[in-house]
Parts: structure tokens; sequence; C-alpha cells
């Protein structure tokens, strides 16, 4: 526990989880970020040849994500978010054009295994008790090796959701990870997996109203603000080195590294860190489709694997895309397009503007072996924290994982958890009012 300044290094939504949650509790807090935006690699930007914001990639989040949703409530962003509802799934298997969708029944006793309209086309109830296997996996196993690829369910349904949470093939992919995400969503019902998606775009949601709040509060903010290294006492970090000058740490001061691994494994000394990583493909098609068309649909047999309606795009999203990262832009849109005009009901020609975006390194591998590289939040260095999605949270590198681990961060610092159990309480005030931070997170 400190009691005096939190430094949080990294505006991504692990800081940002920090930062909110400390300053809601009185903190004060200085967030310090390289780049000249926060949101790190969830973030949505104007793409002036495309002429609309766009995200830097789809991201998927299902009502299952207690610490993401705990979030959008603390920083006030929920109505920012389209719930359906109910959690339906639509597929299409581009290879025959065959269509259906997967709908888990909201409670967790799942009937709707054995209905199958509810169900994948000529699947049996008892296929989907499958996954359970995964939960007693041996740590070095892999999805594929756990749930057997002949398995009527592996290619339509196991092996879709398996690369989009872990981002990284099933052939690969740790089978204990995915039973963790299998456990908080599917495994608790329909009513932990309905999508949820930004109305507007990702910064909308997860960072623009996460800003406010903490401007709101008195937090300071620096953008352009690049930690270049850090000073080590033999027990604790005695100050911030950044291009623009140093920061010296007082006792009872502490840092949240909010860096990726590989930049905290620079600036932390014999610091470990997953080191293999996996690429996401987003295809952006600037066209409409028909507001009766379903907000997403599953890909199978196709070069794109889920296709998302939003408001101005038709947006692609392909994980684990080491098979395509390394093809030229245009032959990407012309491939992906025809996938999006069978799954949207679309002419194939002439193919809309599009942008290709490559993240080549998106997340970490998520390999046992990989996992096995996933440092603790805690360092022996008493007051500095590792927040992250690459930090050892038992989830893949998501949304959930970063903010679960910027909360669990800040919890560290401050003690104990919020009274009402939550990471964060709600703000009292808001950015209108006139009080300084300080007296805001108090009063
Ligand atoms: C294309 C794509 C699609 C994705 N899809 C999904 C999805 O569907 N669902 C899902 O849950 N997750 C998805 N993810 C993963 C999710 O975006 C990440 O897990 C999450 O955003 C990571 O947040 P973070 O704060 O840990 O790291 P980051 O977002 O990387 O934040 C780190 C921050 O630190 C800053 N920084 C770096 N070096 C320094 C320095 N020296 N000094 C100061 N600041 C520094 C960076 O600029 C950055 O802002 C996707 C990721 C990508 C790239």
């Amino acid at each position: 526990m400190s009691t005096g300044q939190v430094h949080v290094v990294g505006a991504g939504l692990a800081g940002l989880a920090a930062a909110v949650a400390l300053a809601a509790e009185g903190r004060p807090v200085q967030l310090h970020e390289a780049a000249r935006h926060a949101g790190g690699r969830c973030r949505s930007y104007l793409d002036a040849e495309l002429g609309c914001r766009i995200d830097n990639g789809n991201h998927l989040l299902l009502s299952g994500n207690d610490a993401a949703v705990s979030y959008l409530k603390c920083i006030g962003a929920l109505d920012t978010i389209a719930d359906p509802g109910e959690a339906v799934f639509s597929f299409i298997d581009v290879s025959s054009g065959e269509r259906w969708t997967v709908a888990p029944n909201r409670g967790p006793l799942p009937w709707w295994i054995l209905r199958p309209n509810r169900r994948v086309p000529r699947s049996r109830a008892r296929d989907y008790l499958a996954p359970l296997t995964l939960r007693r996996a041996d740590p070095s196993a892999t999805v594929a090796e756990v749930l057997g690829r002949e398995q009527r369910l592996f290619r339509r349904l196991w092996e879709p959701l398996a690369v989009a949470a872990l981002n990284t093939g099933a052939v690969q992919g740790s089978a204990r990870l995915f039973w963790q995400i299998l456990a908080q969503t599917l495994g608790r019902g329909g009513a932990a997996c309905r999508p949820l998606m930004p109305r507007a775009g990702l910064s909308e949601t997860f960072v623009e109203p996460a800003l406010a709040r903490l401007r709101a509060y008195g937090a300071e903010i620096r953008f352009g603000a690049r930690l270049r290294a850090l000073k080590f006492g033999p027990h604790a970090v005695s100050q911030l080195e950044f291009d623009t000058g140093s920061i010296p740490l007082d006792r009872g001061d502490a840092l949240i590294l909010a860096v990726p691994g590989a930049v905290a494994a620079r600036l932390v000394p014999a610091l470990t860190v997953p080191d293999a990583y996996a690429p996401i493909v987003n295809a952006h098609f600037r066209c409409l489709a028909s507001p009766s068309e379903p907000t997403f649909i599953g890909v199978i047999n196709g070069a794109a694997e889920w296709i998302f309606r939003k408001p101005e795009a038709l947006s692609v999203t392909v994980s684990a895309a080491e098979r395509l990262v390394d093809r030229p832009a245009d032959e990407l849109r012309d491939l992906l397009w025809q996938d999006v005009a069978l799954a949207y009901r679309l002419p194939a020609f002439p193919v809309p503007p599009a942008r290709i975006v490559k993240e080549r390194r998106a997340t970490f591998l998520a390999t046992p072996a990989q996992l096995l590289r996933r440092p603790k939040l805690s360092t022996r260095w008493e007051n500095l924290l590792l927040a992250g999605d690459y930090v050892d949270t038992g989830l893949p590198a998501t949304i959930e994982g970063a903010i679960g681990s910027g909360f669990a961060a800040a919890q560290h610092v401050i003690g104990v958890g919020a009274p009402d159990g939550s990471p964060c309480r709600s703000p009292r005030r808001d950015a209108s009012e006139t009080t300084t931070g300080r007296q805001r997170a108090l009063t």
C-alpha cells in the first residue's frame, strides 16, 4: 500500500483503468503517455482517405467480461455500448452459403443445446459438452490436442471461438486459457455472452469518457511523455526519466508501469515477458449494409473470420493472421470483400473503397510456452507494479485482461478494494464541477 503520488505510465486500457480506479479513491494520479493520444491498441481515429472514423481493430466485448463492464460503469460509458439483449451469433459457411445462428439461453443450465434451431446444423447436443475436457487439460496442451480437429464442431464453432479469443491458432493456442474464456462467458449462460459493441467507436466508449473522468478528478494527464529509463534503489524505484526531464519518487509514491510487455522488459532489469506475437488484419470497407442484417457474422471456410456492420463501414477481422499479413493490401481487399459481399448479400463488384490495417504485434502468442513468460503484477521493487494484457491475468491478451490488470494494480496500491466490492466507486461529481480534483474525489 502506498500513500503518496501514483504515477501511471501508459494510457492504454490497463493504464486508464488503473488511473481511473485510483483517482476515484481520491489518490493523486499522474498519467504519462508516450503518444499524443490515449487508448493504445484499442482506439478509433478519422481515416481521412476513407472519409470516416474507424477502429484500429474490431474489438468484441461480451457481457460476461466483468472488469470491462465495471470499468464502463466507472467512467459512465455504459450507454455508449449497444447491447442486443440476447446472445445470438450468426454464422455463414462461405463454401456452401449455409447460414445458421448459435443462440445460448440466458441461464447457466444450457437447455439451448437440445434445440436444433439454436445450434450448428447437424451437430448433436453432446458435441457441446466437449469443451468441459479443457478444464482439466494439461498446462502444456493446446486447444486442438484436447478438442480434436476431427471433432464435429471443431471447424464450425470451437476453432473460430478459440482463434478470436486467443489470437492464436487452435493448433498452438493454450487449452487452459481457452477454458478460462469459455468459463467466464459461455459457461455462465447467454446472459454472459451478449455481444457488446461500441455504438460510435472504441475511443468514444473506452477512452474519451475515461480521460474526461480523470480530468474531472483532477488527475494530471501528460501526452508525449515517453519513459526512457527508471532508476532503482535497493528496494524501490527512485526516479522516472522521461525525454522531457526526470521525476523523483518520494517515499510513499508508487509507479504502475502499464506499457506493452516488450517496453517493460527494456525498462525493468531481468523482467521476463512473452516474446512471440500474433498479427491481426482488419479491413474496413466504406459501404452500408441493410440494418436488417446481423451486426456481426462469423465466417467459416473463408479468408475473413468475423465481419462487423458499423455505422459507415463493414469491417473484417482476421485473427492469428500469419497467412495474410505479408500479402499486399490490394490483394487482401479483393480477397476479403468476396466473403463480405456473400455474407451481407452485396454485389461482388465493384469492390468499395477500403482500408487495410495490419497489426503485426497485435497480442502475444497464447501458446502454453508463452504463458509461462507472463510476469506477476508485483515486482521485487516495493513501489513498482506492472499492468497490461501481457501480465499474468489468467486471461488472454484482451480488453478484459488489460482492464482487470489495471484494476488489480490500483487495488494493490490502495491496499484494499472499494467498500462496495467494485474496483472503483462511482464518481460523485461530474466534469462540469469546479472544485479541485482532490476535493472532488473526497467529497
Ligand atoms: C487489431 C486488434 C484487435 C483486437 N481485438 C480484440 C477484441 O476483439 N477483444 C479484446 O478483448 N481484445 C482485443 N484486442 C486486444 C486489446 O486491444 C489489448 O489487449 C488491449 O488494448 C491492451 O491494452 P494495454 O493497456 O495492456 O496495452 P496497450 O494498449 O499497448 O497500451 C500501452 C500504452 O503504453 C504506451 N507506451 C508505450 N511505451 C511507452 C513509454 N516508454 N512511455 C510512456 N508510454 C508508453 C503506448 O503508447 C500505449 O498507449 C485487439 C488488439 C488489436 C491490436
